[in-house]
């Protein structure tokens, strides 16, 4: 992967190509395929990934709020894009680059269809989102009728899909809720077509839902983690290949003595003599202090070495007692020697959270290995 001068995210197109082409092994031929690229393509580079899978033959791509859209349509990214946050405050930019809304509420049609109407648009493709147990975002069983009869009376919207979100597709102790859901969702969503008189493309699945749910793929299905090379569980893990690595290398080294202490508020005191790397680094990168006091640690050398102390701003200091190193030499915070999930846990978090906190202050480069 070549050795870093700074502070890097390396970035593999081969392991996101691995990745789509496992995913899409695990649904039928036919069913379609929408790669979540949301928060920088899971804090990774959001155009470059988005571009990538446009030549992967991704069918939709989808963002969480439209500037996100805005960024990928900007770079020239043609593929449908579904925005499934988008706010009315966004309305007119969004017809403007072509985005097309997740509608969740009545509020949120009713003002859409007004800024779609006052644009002249007619048949402007719409995506139909309904709560089936998470209750985040989406319409009740209830509002199927005002649905289909605001999009008729509209003239200027057009639904082509419909979706719902599962709530715990990772967890198999909630498998009767996620079953329910499932079911609940092919009622509404028949219900829907049937109000409309038209079909609908129908999606429900996320990047567990695929591996856990394959019966619930119906026309679509929508994966990010997977995609950025983590499954939820370790079986998926080892099928998947991380997208992301996360490299840094030794700033300076130092002897610490017995009693001597390292860092801010002197979090961490000495008891016996080591040796520590000062490492560039720190909280405005993403690694959050809840890593610090021994919980989070880098591979130096292919050794384990804790983050010693307070994480700092722009720094960690980290334990390399006993470690063959010198200055300039690398660090890895994550990637395929150690998963982005296994560091998550260090910290009692998940990958997305990890994976997504890397701060665009890192500099990210391209590789295809
Ligand atoms: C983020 C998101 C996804 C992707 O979920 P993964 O677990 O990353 O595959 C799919 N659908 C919706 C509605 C989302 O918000």
């Amino acid at each position: 992967m070549g050795k870093v001068g700074e502070t890097t995210l390396i970035l593999d197109l081969s392991a996101l190509e691995h990745n789509y082409n496992y995913l899409r092994s695990q649904i039928k031929p036919e069913t379609k395929f929408l790669g979540v690229v949301k928060a920088f393509a899971y804090g990774s580079d959001m155009v470059t990934i988005a571009q990538k899978l446009e030549q992967l033959g991704a069918d939709y791509l989808a963002v969480a709020y439209v500037n996100e859209g805005v960024l990928l349509r900007n770079a020239g990214v043609k593929t449908p894009i579904l925005v499934l946050h988008p706010l009315v405050s966004n309305f007119e930019e969004m017809i403007d680059r072509c985005l097309e809304p997740s509608l969740y509420s009545k509020h949120i049609l009713n003002q859409f269809v007004k800024v779609a109407k006052a644009k002249q648009q007619s048949n402007y493709p719409v995506h139909i989102k309904f709560n089936t147990g998470l209750n985040r975002l989406g319409f009740a069983e209830d509002d199927v009728d005002f649905i289909a009869k605001a999009t008729q009376h509209s003239g200027c919207i057009k639904i082509v899909s419909t979706f719902s979100h599962l709530a715990a597709s990772e967890d198999s102790n909630e498998r009767d809720f996620s079953l329910k859901q499932i079911n609940s969702f092919k009622n509404l969503s028949s219900k829907l077509i049937e109000a409309l008189g038209y079909p609908l493309i129908r999606h429900m699945l996320n990047t567990s839902g695929i591996i856990n749910y394959p019966e619930a793929q119906f026309e679509m299905v929508r994966s990010g983690i997977g995609l950025y090379g983590y499954g939820n569980e370790a079986e998926v893990d080892a099928q998947l290949k991380p997208v992301a690595t996360l490299k840094t290398i030794i700033s300076q080294i130092h002897q610490i003595e017995a009693h001597e202490s390292v860092g801010y508020n002197r979090a961490f005191k000495s008891h016996q003599p080591i040796k520590s790397a000062t490492l560039p680094i720190g909280h405005a990168d993403g690694i959050g202090r809840q890593y610090g006091k021994g919980r989070g640690s880098v591979i130096i050398n292919g050794k384990k070495a804790p983050i010693l102390g307070n994480v700092c701003m722009d720094m960690i200091m980290v334990d390399v007692t006993g470690i063959d190193c010198k200055e300039g030499d690398e660090a890895i915070v994550f990637g395929p020697e150690k998963s982005a999930e296994k560091f998550a846990a260090t910290a009692n978090t998940i990958s997305y959270e990890i994976l997504t906190a890397i701060s665009q202050r890192v500099k990210r480069v391209v590789v295809h290995q």
